[in-house]
């Protein structure tokens, strides 16, 4: 047990940490850089990995307060029978894989997931669809609209991940209390054409502009090991930091190799490489949440604490992520406790509580922002 001199040096510590990051904030945003060179960045890659971690951890410091991190649950609320062809990927109709198509879920179920997730300490709830759009889905997005109001009345950060985006879509969930929007740019531009062929990089780029222009949030990252080399990993980081606003979020997935995929005998990708990467994004992207996605429970607790050092501060949380194994709460409450780490609150990161506006302004009286509990 801590001796209560112990206790109070560590909470002063805290705070310090804390205050720092709060106070850089707008200062981060003046330093956020749009202009990085490629080489620059495979410096940085290409540097010893210790020398990499140490920067990036000083620079995840500087900007982010090191016990938080972001916990997130992932629902798939319309699985399989895709009409894409990404190589990874289970959902789609293409491939004899194991996962069977359903309809979009009623709104009930998944408003019982979020307030599961919320209970569990989850503060964002991200909700995902199988399909290449939205076009001919009026009454289902009707739905979706709805399922993200409920959502966002729960005081959570809402995310939703439904492919292809109008502006016209876009704005109408920013309407409805959309948080954030995933759309994964996957890989390099130059790699991209040998994951999926039908659509191109310009088409994600045009809906991450879509979701950006509609005020959203933007979740924008990639995949390792999809066949990719150090150039593709730098390329994917140098594409995202030329961003007019870098993605408020950067997920790292390590691809899980699904039956049935033309990725299906990949080799998973080196523990080295996911840090590596992390450490990278953390340096390039500093005010970014970097997102420890898909492959995280392929991770013993000392890699993925290695890669907490290298600067990811969010995680998915509970039964499933979308159609892969997920870490349940309890076994991360318990990860986090050893290492001192604690939930984030809902709209911690003051870039996505700025996009919140008014909403969040008046969230104090009519509703209740959910706080990470520290676990
Ligand atoms: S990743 Fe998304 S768009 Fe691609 S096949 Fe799977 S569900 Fe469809």
């Amino acid at each position: 047990m801590l001796s209560s001199s112990s206790r109070i040096a560590g909470l002063s510590f805290r705070r310090t940490l804390a205050t720092h990051a709060s106070a850089s904030s707008e200062h981060a945003a003046k330093i956020t850089r749009h202009n990085w060179r490629r080489q620059e960045i495979k410096d940085i890659y290409n540097s010893p990995l210790m020398d990499l971690v140490f920067r990036a951890t000083s620079i995840h410091r500087q900007h982010h307060d090191p016990q938080k991190i972001q916990l997130c649950t992932l629902m798939n609320i319309k699985t399989g029978g895709c009409s894409e062809d990404c190589s990874y990927c289970s959902q789609s109709s293409r491939y004899s894989t194991p996962t069977t198509a359903s309809k979009l879920l009623e709104v009930d179920p998944v408003i019982e997931a979020a307030r599961k997730a919320k209970e569990n300490g989850s503060t964002r709830f991200c909700m995902g669809a199988a399909w290449r759009d939205l076009s001919g889905r009026k009454r289902g997005f009707e739905r979706i609209l709805e399922m993200v109001r409920e959502v966002r009345g729960m005081g959570m950060e809402v995310c939703t991940t439904l492919g292809m985006l109008t502006p016209e879509q876009a704005r109408k969930l920013k309407e409805a209390g959309l948080t954030a929007y995933n759309h994964n740019l996957d890989t390099s531009r130059e790699f991209y054409p040998q994951v999926i062929t039908t659509r191109s990089y310009d088409d994600r780029l045009e809906t991450i502009n879509a979701v950006r222009d509609a005020g959203i949030s933007v979740c924008s990252g990639g995949i390792l090991g999809l066949g990719e080399t150090d150039a593709d990993r730098i390329g994917l980081i140098w594409e995202v930091s030329c961003m007019p606003e870098h993605p408020e979020s950067f997920p790292v997935n390590a691809l899980v190799p699904i039956p049935g995929t033309p990725l299906e005998n990949n080799e998973p990708v080196p523990h080295h490489t996911l840090v590596r990467t992390i450490a990278t994004a953390r340096i390039v992207l500093p005010t970014t949440i970097i997102r420890l996605a898909a492959g995280r429970n392929t991770l013993s607790e000392a890699e993925q604490v290695m890669c907490f050092m290298a600067g990811a501060n969010a995680v998915f949380t509970g039964d499933q992520m979308l159609t892969t194994p997920c870490s349940p709460w309890d076994e991360d409450k318990a990860l986090m406790g050893r290492w001192g780490l604690e939930g984030m609150s809902s709209f911690e990161q003051s870039s996505v509580a700025r996009k919140e506006g008014e909403r969040l302004a008046g969230t104090s009286s009519s509703q209740t922002v959910e706080t990470g509990a520290k676990i």
